[in-house]
């Protein structure tokens, strides 16, 4: 049976990971996840993942949202990881150009920075080397004017110069939900809100996990012949379920972004710059916003609920304020902000900034893998090395065999769109299709942009008459994405939609505080929640709105 991507087939998709043992467990709906059950999909094998949250609700949709060429490798002297995830982002790029753009980076130079204009020049073209950048992509650089002009925001009295290079924005929990998706339409079999508790055995071998739907708390259990954990921040909880004595290995390190208005800090132009303290920061203009970060300092607490401290805002708007000098920020010109756990490997002796952000696999005697460490960019090669072990592993037990890693060459879901070179002409046609059927132009070309090619499936949602937008009172293209995100998408929640699907709640509050009831009440309508389930899940989006205790910004969990 082919099921719909909707939580309203959970009941269904319990029992066909159910019905036979899996070639391939996944623990963990983040990127890491995302790309191996993709990979080992692709080349056959018989998947399931389990995600205890919403896909990408970890540190996947908590990032500097950059597919990065890993200019900062360059400092450490890692060459190989510069090179790898450089060519890496051409990949991604390639095949998911409605998740991924392009955007030129200023890196000024200014008096008593980390850099002399020789040592950027330097740098950026060893960089660009390394890294395979294409010719119109490669470095530029800049007289102090250049930069003034670029950014006029910066302080003249300090900038010497600069150079332009590229980094490519993304969406990261879009980037996530779209390898998801498409290891779904290809068979995977994909759960959120169900987490891994305990895994079975068969001759001290593990042959399988038990796990808790996370709505109905409801216990299970599924057989798979293989079992990778991939939970991030979290490998070594779930190490610890199978090996309580295993050593721990990761070092989280916290990093804390910020969103302020444009008319706060109206940044023409995204900048990486020094901040004190040998450290650099990005601030990334983004639809009507600018977001700030990150910090990167050592963290003990609550790893589902990491959270802001003034020290790290204030960090971030002292760094600001120093470099442009004109912007003066304060705390309550913060919106929103989000705080992600890097889960990096430990390097005994190394501080929080130093530590390697490599990937690194491990294998116990009980069978299970665990991957730890790595990157967005870098998911893709992750999922591979993974997979390789995996499938040699399946060959040795069952003499299955299977064939190499090919998602170098398959689109994401949304991603056939004829490659990142015809996505202009994409959007150009699908916004006159758009405008043909009756939205804005603006909307037109906005939703093709996010949605790529499964813009059609979205437009086949936009309600024919006005009835269905009358009863809820949600507008037209709204209620297309809401209905899209619910039977192609797994939401669960009003905060699923306007955290994860659309990130609203990072970069468009007030659309949020708009919207929050009719959407709450549409999925009450879809769901037919319990009285109980429908006031938990209010109670959710109003505390994910409610002011935090510094600035107005709003607290994520
Ligand atoms: P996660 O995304 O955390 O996924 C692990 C998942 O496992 C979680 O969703 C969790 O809920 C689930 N899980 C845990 N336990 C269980 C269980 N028992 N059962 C079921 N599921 C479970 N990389 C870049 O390439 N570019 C950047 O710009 C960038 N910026 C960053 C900025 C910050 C501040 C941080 C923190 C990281 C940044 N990174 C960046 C790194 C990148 O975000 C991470 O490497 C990546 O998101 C990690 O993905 P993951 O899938 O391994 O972990």
């Amino acid at each position: 049976m082919n099921l719909s991507f909707s939580a309203l087939n959970r009941p269904y998709l319990i029992q066909s990971l159910q019905k036979q043992p899996l070639d391939l467990l996944v623990i963990g709906g983040g990127i890491t996840g995302a790309g191996i059950a993709l990979d080992a999909r692709v080349r056959g094998m018989h998947v399931g993942l389990l995600e205890m949250q919403d896909f990408a609700a970890g540190t996947s949709s908590r990032s500097t949202k950059l597919v990065h060429g890993g200019l900062r490798y360059l400092k450490q002297l890692e060459l190989g990881l510069v090179a790898e995830v450089g060519r890496e982002r051409a990949v991604v790029y390639e095949n998911a150009p409605h998740v991924t753009t392009p955007v030129p980076m200023l890196l000024p130079v200014v008096k008593g920075g980390s850099l002399r204009k020789w040592e950027a020049a330097l740098a950026l073209t060893v960089y660009d080397f390394l890294a395979g950048v294409k010719s119109g992509e490669r470095r530029r650089m800049l007289s102090a004017a250049q930069t003034l002009a670029a950014e006029p925001l910066l302080d003249a009295d300090q900038v010497t110069g600069g150079a332009l290079y590229y980094e490519y924005r993304t969406d990261d929990a879009r980037l996530t939900l779209e390898a998801i998706k498409e290891a779904v339409s290809r068979g995977a079999l994909a759960l959120n809100y169900a987490k891994v508790t305990g895994f079975l055995y068969e001759k001290d071998r593990i042959n399988g996990v038990t796990f808790e739907d996370q709505l109905t708390d409801r216990t299970y259990q599924l057989r798979a012949h293989q079992v990778v954990n991939a939970a991030g921040p979290w490998v070594d909880r779930v190490d610890s379920l199978s090996t309580p004595q295993a050593e721990e290995k990761l070092f989280h390190t916290k990093g804390v972004h910020l969103v302020v208005d444009q008319q706060k800090f109206p940044l023409k132009q995204a900048v990486y710059f020094d901040v004190p303290g040998g450290r650099m920061i990005f601030a990334i203009p983004r639809a009507g916003k600018t977001y700030i970060g990150t910090t990167d300092t050592s963290y003990e607490g609550s790893l589902e609920n990491p959270s802001l401290t003034p020290a790290d805002r204030d960090y971030l708007l002292d760094s600001v304020n120093s470099m442009f000098p004109s912007v003066k920020l304060l705390p309550g010109d913060v919106e929103s902000y989000w705080v992600g756990l890097r889960p990096l490997i430990r390097q005994k002796g190394k501080g929080p900034g130093e530590i390697s952000r490599k990937d690194e696999i491990f294998q116990y005697p009980s069978g299970l893998v665990t991957i730890a460490g790595g990157k967005l960019t870098g998911y893709r090669k992750m999922a591979e090395r993974v997979v390789d072990l995996i499938a040699g592993r399946l060959q040795q037990s069952s003499s299955q065999s299977f064939p190499a890693c090919t998602t170098h060459r398959i689109p994401l879901s949304g991603g056939q769109v004829g490659g990142a070179a015809s996505f202009p002409e994409f959007i150009r046609q699908k916004t006159r299709s758009g405008v043909l059927s009756g939205i804005s132009e603006v909307e037109a070309r906005r939703l093709p942009a996010l949605y790529g090619s499964n813009i059609d499936r979205l437009f086949s949602f936009i309600p024919e008459d006005s009835s269905e937008t009358a009863i809820f009172g949600i507008p037209p293209v709204l209620l297309a994405q809401l209905r899209y995100s619910l039977e192609d998408e797994m939401v669960t929640s009003p905060a699923d939609f306007f955290v994860r699907r659309t990130g609203a709640l990072y970069f468009n509050i007030d659309f949020v505080r708009t919207w929050e009831e009719p959407v709450w009440v549409f999925m009450n309508h879809y769901f037919g929640w319990s009285h109980d389930q429908a006031q938990q899940y209010r109670l959710q989006l109003r505390q994910l709105l409610s002011s935090s205790p510094i600035g107005r910004g709003v607290q994520l969990r």
